[in-house]
């Protein structure tokens, strides 16, 4: 038998993770990623996505390893131990952590490799209507004419706003516009400099 088919056997034909049934894959753990059943997993396309981390991880989808984190399979508590530790910052997933007891050898694979917690960051950056970031202190231009509601007047598109500040909201910035001090929609924007 080949690895995959080992492993669709040992699974049950779904992600030994989230026990999602369609796009399944072999995945090796690093860093021996060798492809022995042993050392690898089946997984699905979301979850093999996430922990190659070509896609951040999604808080939601790992509360799969409440379950998974049980499995028999030292390979998948290992992974599912992984993924608790990047998560660890949420107190779900650090509880979790603490239940998962393992001996200094499987301690030590654990660790032997890590997922980096990939936070989100388009999520968190300010980002202009040509996709740059912008940061305080930033002068951007407005590309489309605003009502500024209570000033009673309308930022005209090309308006310069120098000296910008982020708030807590990364869609928005505040400039002052015509001496007054107001919230701009980032994506109507675009930076000069
Ligand atoms: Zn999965």
């Amino acid at each position: 038998m080949t690895t995959e088919q080992s492993l669709l056997h040992r699974s049950n034909t779904q992600c030994e993770l989230c026990s999602a049934k369609d796009n399944l894959s072999v995945y090796s753990l690093p860093p021996e990623s060798q492809d022995t059943v042993e050392q690898s997993i089946l997984v699905c396309e979301t979850c093999h996505a996430q922990i190659t981390q070509i896609s951040p991880l999604i808080e939601d989808h790992w509360r799969c390893l409440n379950d998974s984190m049980w499995s028999t399979v030292p390979a998948v508590q290992v992974m599912a131990w992984r993924l608790l530790k990047a998560l660890s910052s949420a107190s779900w997933a650090q509880d979790l952590l603490d239940m998962l007891y393992f001996e200094p050898e499987m301690q030590a694979w654990a660790e032997s490799d890590s997922i980096q917690a990939l936070a989100d960051e388009s999520a968190t950056k300010t980002i202009d209507n040509n996709g740059t970031q912008l940061l305080a202190g930033d002068t951007v231009t407005l590309i489309k004419d605003l009502d500024v509601k209570g000033a009673g007047f309308t930022a005209k598109r090309g308006t310069v706003v120098k000296n910008i500040t982020l708030t807590d909201n990364p869609l928005h910035i505040e400039g002052r516009v015509n001496g007054v001090r107001i919230v701009l929609v980032a994506d109507f924007l675009k930076k000069v400099s």
